[in-house]
């Protein structure tokens, strides 16, 4: 017996003390997006983000926990859900954890997932769907914060145009909280992004900050709408914005010449998706 309360994860835990150990570092290289293509795989911490993954079917390969997890029921039943799905517990020591998540209070519970991009030639769009296209967005945080957003309007999803930062990295996948399991994400070259959005059926915008149309004046109510934002430094290029049914502004007062491309891409989310946004009375 090793202390686990659990009978279907006795004897499948292994603890893991030392930096050492070939499987941790293999985890601690899921740092540096090199390791992350190599292996096809990414890190995300917490308890509750890793049972919210398995539940929408993401295929776990590691998970690590601390020792103080031990014995809580949680814990256990996540690890019983990686042994069935034919992954590996790891039982680790404190040290271990931090070194792993590169955090003094690390959280209690850290998994490794395969990584999963949306093939953009499966994306077709229904009525009603909002996608959003992000060209060459450089920032971890701007491109977690926006997937969060994504999924708190209940638009379709992201696809990455051009050189990206990484939708796998551990910043990006902290900004998301989670929404990383629930946004599906696509990357496209920009000529690839080109061709499909020709066949997009409907209404195709970018933002800009030469956009003639203010963007509370455009009826976003019919057929599926995909919003293109720009890089952060350089905009939205002329290819891009040339292949867009219209190009539009976000007014602003004062002196800041833009809005952070995050602020600018939730504006337009809660815009396009107001007529679908509602609260429960219940709440
Ligand atoms: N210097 C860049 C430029 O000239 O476009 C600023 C880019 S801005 C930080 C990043 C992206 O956010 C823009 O490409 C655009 O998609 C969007 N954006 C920011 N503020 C905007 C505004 N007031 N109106 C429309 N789009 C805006």
């Amino acid at each position: 017996m090793n202390g686990h309360d659990n009978p279907r994860i006795v004897g499948q835990v292994k603890e893991v003390t030392s930096l050492a150990n070939p499987l941790i570092k293999d985890i601690k290289a899921l740092s540096l997006k090199k390791f992350r293509d190599q292996q096809n795989a990414f890190m995300a911490e917490g308890l509750k983000l890793i049972i919210d993954a398995l539940d929408l079917g993401w295929s776990i390969r590691t998970l690590v926990f601390a020792k103080a997890g031990r014995g809580n029921p949680a814990v256990e039943k996540v690890a019983a859900r990686t042994v069935a799905a034919g992954g590996t517990v790891l039982e680790v020591s404190e040290k271990v954890l931090v070194a792993i998540t590169r955090r003094d209070n690390p959280q209690m519970v850290v998994g490794v997932f395969t990584q999963q991009f949306l093939p953009l030639k499966e994306l077709r769009p229904g009525n009603g769907d909002v996608w959003v296209a992000l060209d060459r967005v450089r920032d971890p945080g701007n491109l977690g914060t926006i997937i969060r957003t994504v999924d708190a309007v209940g638009a379709r999803g992201i696809i990455l145009v051009g050189e990206t930062t990484d939708p796998f990295s551990v910043e990006t996948v902290r900004a998301t909280m989670g929404s990383i399991f629930a946004v599906p994400v696509a990357k496209a070259t920009q000529d690839a992004f080109l061709a499909w959005r020709n066949g997009f059926p409907g209404l195709v915008v970018g933002t800009h900050l030469k956009g003639a149309v203010d963007y509370r004046t455009v009826d976003f109510s019919r057929g599926p709408v995909l919003l293109m934002m720009g890089n952060e430094q350089q905009g939205l290029p002329d290819a891009l914005a040339e292949s867009c049914d219209r190009l539009l502004r976000i007014p602003q007062a004062g002196r800041a010449d833009s809005l952070n491309l995050a602020v600018a891409t939730g504006v337009m989310l809660f815009e396009i998706r107001r007529g679908a946004l509602k609260l429960d009375p219940a709440s």
